[in-house]
């Protein structure tokens, strides 16, 4: 898990914590995923490792914000996989 600094504000809950937010890779770099925006979701340090705990999947489920992050950003969720629908790149669970 590596934090980037970011300008924005957490996605799930609009905080800023000690300045910076995480960008979390989607598609973790480990399996190729890219540094461009749709890949980068913006979270503050509490909610990335949530989302490293639970995985992308469960967490898109469970947050409302995340889950339009992913459709504006031409993700789709497709049996359990969110698939980037411009770049053909796949998010199973997203677990690290
Ligand atoms: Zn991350
Ligand atoms: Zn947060």
């Amino acid at each position: 898990m590596k934090n980037y600094k970011h300008d924005g504000s957490c996605t799930v809950c609009n905080e800023i914590r000690d300045g910076f937010v995480c960008l979390h890779h989607l598609k973790s770099r480990g399996s190729g995923g890219s540094d461009d925006s749709y890949n980068l979701l913006p979270l503050c340090h509490w909610c990335h490792v949530t989302v490293h705990n639970i995985g992308l999947v469960s967490f898109a489920k469970k947050h409302e914000s995340v889950k339009s992050f992913l459709l504006r950003n031409n993700w789709e969720l497709c049996s359990g996989k969110w698939i980037h629908q411009a770049n053909n790149e796949e998010v199973l669970n997203g677990k690290k």
